[in-house]
């Protein structure tokens, strides 16, 4: 069915006509590569379309927000040496969102936004933001495909602070929109033995980490606590916190002063 919020649904005449001075083009961004023995390879594209989807189905019919196809591949250097991980190099993704960005900004749009679904995505699109920024005057912004949604499920401390990869919350996402890809019976729960202040993400100091220097089956997290309710649960906070921000943006002005 014709999606009039998907730009390819478009013709070319009907994207020079949009009413773009308030509006936002969205691009949602994911990953091909390893997530766990249970989870296909294809998990953090599949969330990003699914969950971009969603968020601008949620919005009030007057809102200018539009989204491309998403981009598949993404920086996934941290998953070499298990199979089936199909990462770009850093400088092409910079190119490809640059060109992307290059394009939307020629077709007359103003505002460009990121919807990362990938953790190993986040530096380059926070870096590229501000260069597409400088080089084609668009506003551009960056968010996760949760927008900064709180997990609604109580969890235990550990996957608090070790669960970001193949983990609860992305295996209960998974549960929830595709089970059919999800092979619960190989779920496993591994956490990478760290003590004091290095970290994957958010310590005193941030590990370059590589995720054969900390796990064997590939998974950060406790992967067997997922269920669907709780991907239900965890969907709907992340869909309502993007559509929130998404309408937002869509009528932003920089105030210069
Ligand atoms: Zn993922």
């Amino acid at each position: 069915m014709r999606d009039s919020r998907y730009l390819p649904h478009l013709t070319w005449n009907e994207v020079r006509d949009l009413e773009k001075q308030a509006g936002v083009v969205v691009l949602p961004i994911g990953a091909i590569e390893q997530h766990g023995p249970h989870l296909p390879t294809a998990t953090d594209a599949l969330l990003a379309e699914e969950i971009t989807k969603l968020a601008l189905e949620r919005l009030p019919k007057g809102a200018k927000v539009w989204r491309l196809p998403v981009q598949s591949y993404g920086k996934s250097n941290e998953h070499l040496g298990f199979a089936g991980t199909i990462s770009l190099r850093a400088e092409t993704l910079m190119a490809v969102v640059m060109d992307i960005a290059v394009s939307v900004a020629a077709s007359g749009f103003r505002r460009l936004c990121f919807v990362n679904a990938h953790g190993g995505n986040s530096a380059l699109l926070a870096m590229m933001a501000r260069e597409i920024r400088v080089t084609t005057g668009l506003m551009v912004f960056n968010t996760f495909t949760n927008a900064g949604a709180p997990d609604p499920i109580e969890i235990p401390a550990l996957e608090a602070k070790y669960g970001i990869h193949a983990n609860d919350w992305e295996t209960s996402l998974m549960l929830h929109l595709r089970p059919d890809l999800v092979q619960m019976d190989k779920a496993v729960r591994e956490y990478p033995q760290l003590e004091g202040n290095v970290g994957l993400t958010g310590g005193a100091a941030v590990a370059a980490w590589l995720t054969r220097d900390w796990s064997t089956t590939g998974v950060f997290g406790d992967a067997t606590l997922a269920t669907p309710e709780r991907g239900a649960a965890r969907l709907e906070v992340s869909v309502a916190a993007l559509a929130k921000v998404l309408e937002e943006i869509s009528r932003f002005e920089v105030q210069q002063p």
